[in-house]
């Protein structure tokens, strides 16, 4: 191993397990900035949010949140149901005042 060169093994194009030290210079710990962990890291990070960002455009993903949508709203309309007829019965409201979709 060459210790003034980058200290990264990168697999040749040709041929399955074969690996060669980095040919760059050392830029920081051992590493040149290609291959230093916090180069790799950014460039992990940047992958990700530009694969979050096209999966955004999907049709798939505004379906998905669509569906998010639908479901809190209708936790919310059973949740503020049961809260009126919670008040109603405390207020002594007779019953056909309050809305009920199943009976109606
Ligand atoms: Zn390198």
């Amino acid at each position: 191993m060459d210790e003034t060169r980058c200290r990264e093994e990168v697999q040749k194009r040709l041929g399955w397990g074969y690996f060669y030290q980095c040919s760059r210079k050392i830029w920081k710990d051992g590493y040149c900035k290609q291959h230093h962990p916090e180069s790799v890291k950014k460039r992990q990070e940047k992958a990700t949010r530009r694969h979050e960002e096209s999966q955004k455009k999907t049709c798939w993903y505004k379906l998905n949140e669509a569906q998010k949508t639908i479901v809190d709203q209708a936790a919310e309309i059973k949740r503020l149901k049961a809260e009126l007829e919670k008040t109603n019965k405390e207020m002594r409201l007779p019953l056909f005042l309050m809305e009920r979709p199943e009976t109606g």
